[in-house]
C-alpha cells in the first residue's frame, strides 16, 4: 500500500544502470532488487558483464593518464559531497532502509556516519605529503638532495557487502579519491541501489566522470574486476570465503580486506553488571547482528553470571522486532529468509549439543528473534563461526586468564570488549587480546570513522579508517637530484 509506494518513489529517482565510460548505461539484463522484509520488488538495475568491467576499467585508466585533478579540487569535491549528502540524507536513508535489512533509524545513523567519512576524506588531503631524504648521511648519497611524497596507486577496485551499503562504500571511495586514484565500485548484488546513488552524488559534487566507474553484480563480474590487469589495488569488505577466492584470483595485486568478526566481551567480577548488560544487548542485536563488530561471545565472571544473564535476557525481551520503517522497531529482519534459516539451523545445532535458549530461538520469514544462549560447547557453530545474526552466547569463567584464552580462541581477531572497574586489570587484559581494538567498559561494537580499523587473523589484512586507508591506497615516490 502506502509504504510500498513510498519505497518505490525513492527508488524511481535512481539511475538504474551501471556507470561505465563516463555515463549511465542500461541494458536488458535485469537484476531485481527486493525488500528483504517482505520480498516486494523495489526496482531493477541492469547487471553488468565482464566486458563492461573491461571497458570501464580501460576508460578510467585512460582518464588517469590524461586528466588533471588537483589535490585542492579533490578536497573541495569531497567536502561538497558531504554537504550534498547532508541535504539528501532522508532520501539516502530511505534507499538503505528499503533494500538492506536496516531499520530507518539505523539507516539514518549510517548516513550521518557517511557524512563524517566524506569530511574526513577531504581532510585527509594533509596526508599527501612526504619528507626530505637524508642523502648527506649516506656513503651512497654524495652531492645529492631528494624527497618523497605520496602518489596514487592507480585504479582501486572497491567490492563491498550488504550490511552498511553506504558508509562502507564511502570508506573506500573517499580515501581512494582524495589519494588521486580512479575507482571501480562493485556494490553488493543485494544492495546495489545505495552504491549507485552514491556514485551519482559524487558526480554532482564534482568528481570527474573519468575517475569513477560502478558495475552491478552479474555472472563473471567480480572475477573480471579482480583479474583485470589495470586494477592496481582491491579493497574488499565481506566474508573470509570470498576473500580467499579474491586472493587466489588476484595474483600479485595489493589486496586490503576487512572481513568478519567473532567478537568477545569479557565481564570481570568487579564490573558494572547493568552497564555491561545494556551494552551487550545493543551490541549483539543492533542491525539484527549483521555487523562485523557484533557481540557474539560473552565471558562473565561466575560471581556475576546470573545477574548479567538475567539483565541481558530482560533487555533482549524488551526489544521490538518488526518492520524496518516503523520507528518503534529495535530489530529488523535479516538480509534474506535463507539467512534467517541458516541462523535458525545454527541455533538448533547448538541446542542439540546441549545449549539452553533463554529468550528467542524463533524465526518468522526473514526475521529472527534476538536469542540468548548458555551452556554452548566451544565447537558449536554459534561459537566457532561468525553468526552474523541476532544470537549471543554467554559463558561463565573463574580465572581471568581462562576468559582471555577463550576470547582469543577464534579464527577471527577484529575487536573485543572488557568490563571492569580496575583500569590496571582492563589494560592487562587488553594487552593480551589479539584483536584490532579493545574497548574498555564497552563492547566490540564501537567505531569512529577516523580510527585505524581492521583485525588480525581471518578478520582481514590492512587497515581502513580514513587516513589509514589513504596511506594504503598511495605509495611513496622519491625524487632525487644530483647537484651540479
Ligand atoms: P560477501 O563476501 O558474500 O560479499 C561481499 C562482496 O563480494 C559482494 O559485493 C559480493 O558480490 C562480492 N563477491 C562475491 N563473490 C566474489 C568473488 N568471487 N570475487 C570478488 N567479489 C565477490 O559478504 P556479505 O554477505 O555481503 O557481507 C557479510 C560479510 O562481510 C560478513 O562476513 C561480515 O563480517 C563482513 N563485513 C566485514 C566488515 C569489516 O569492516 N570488517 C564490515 C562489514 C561486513
Amino acid at each position: 500500500g502506502q509504504e510500498t509506494a513510498y519505497r518505490r518513489a525513492s527508488i524511481a529517482a535512481l539511475p538504474g544502470g551501471a556507470f561505465l565510460e563516463g555515463r549511465w548505461e542500461t541494458a536488458d539484463r535485469i537484476l531485481e532488487v527486493r525488500d528483504p522484509e517482505d520480498g516486494v520488488l523495489l526496482g531493477t538495475v541492469c547487471s553488468s558483464t565482464p566486458q563492461d568491467v573491461r571497458r570501464a576499467v580501460a576508460y578510467v585508466y585512460r582518464h588517469l593518464q590524461e586528466g588533471e585533478w588537483t589535490l585542492r579540487e579533490r578536497r573541495e569535491a569531497l567536502d561538497r559531497a558531504a554537504v550534498l549528502l547532508a541535504d539528501q540524507a532522508g532520501w539516502f536513508a530511505e534507499i538503505i532502509a528499503a533494500e538492506s535489512s536496516k531499520t530507518i533509524t539505523e539507516a539514518e545513523r549510517e548516513v550521518r556516519r557517511c557524512i563524517e567519512t566524506l569530511r574526513l576524506s577531504a581532510g585527509a588531503s594533509s596526508e599527501l605529503t612526504g619528507e626530505t631524504l637524508a642523502f648527506e648521511d649516506s656513503i651512497a648519497g654524495g652531492n645529492k638532495i631528494g624527497w618523497y611524497n605520496r602518489k596514487p596507486v592507480g585504479i582501486v577496485a572497491a567490492i563491498t557487502p550488504f550490511n552498511d551499503p553506504l558508509n562502507l562504500v564511502a570508506h573506500k571511495l573517499g580515501p581512494a579519491l582524495i589519494g588521486g586514484n580512479g575507482v571501480v565500485l562493485k556494490p553488493s548484488g543485494r544492495t546495489p541501489l545505495t552504491g549507485l546513488a552514491f556514485i551519482q552524488l559524487l558526480l554532482e559534487a564534482g568528481v570527474p566522470a573519468g575517475r569513477l566507474a560502478a558495475v552491478v553484480s552479474g555472472p563473471g563480474v567480480s572475477e573480471a574486476i579482480v583479474t583485470d590487469p589495470q586494477v592496481d589495488l582491491i579493497s574488499f569488505t565481506g566474508g573470509p570465503k570470498t576473500a580467499d577466492r579474491i586472493a587466489a584470483a588476484a595474483g600479485a595485486k595489493k589486496i586490503l580486506s576487512e572481513l568478519g568478526g567473532n567478537n568477545a566481551t569479557i565481564v570481570c567480577a568487579d564490573a558494572d553488571a547493568e552497564a555491561a548488560a545494556e551494552a551487550i544487548v545493543s551490541g549483539a542485536f543492533g542491525v539484527a547482528g549483521q555487523n562485523c563488530l557484533s557481540v557474539q561471545r560473552v565471558y562473565v565472571h561466575i560471581s556475576l553470571f546470573d545477574d548479567v544473564l538475567d539483565k541481558v535476557v530482560v533487555g533482549s525481551r524488551a526489544l521490538r522486532v518488526g518492520a524496518k520503517l516503523d520507528r518503534s522497531t529495535d530489530v529488523g529482519p535479516l538480509i534474506s529468509e535463507a539467512e534467517a534459516r541458516r541462523v535458525e539451523e545454527w541455533v538448533e545445532e547448538a541446542k542439540a549439543l546441549g545449549a539452553t535458549v533463554h529468550v528467542g530461538g524463533q524465526r518468522r520469514g526473514a526475521f529472527y528473534q534476538p536469542t540468548v544462549l548458555t551452556d554452548v560447547p566451544a565447537d558449536a557453530l554459534v561459537i566457532s563461526e561468525e553468526v552474523f545474526g541476532p544470537v549471543v552466547s554467554i559463558m561463565p569463567f573463574i580465572q581471568v586468564s581462562d576468559a582471555i584464552r577463550a576470547a582469543n580462541d577464534s579464527d577471527y581477531g577484529l575487536q573485543a570488549g572488557v568490563f571492569t572497574e580496575s583500569i590496571g586489570l582492563a589494560l592487562a587484559i587488553a594487552e593480551k587480546l589479539h584483536v584490532g581494538a579493545v574497548v574498555i567498559n564497552g563492547t566490540s561494537d564501537v567505531r569512529i570513522d577516523s580510527m585505524p580499523f581492521g583485525g588480525f587473523k581471518k578478520s582481514g589484512v590492512g587497515r581502513e579508517g580514513v587516513k589509514h586507508a589513504v596511506r594504503e591506497m598511495t605509495e611513496p615516490k622519491s625524487t632525487i637530484i644530483a647537484l651540479a
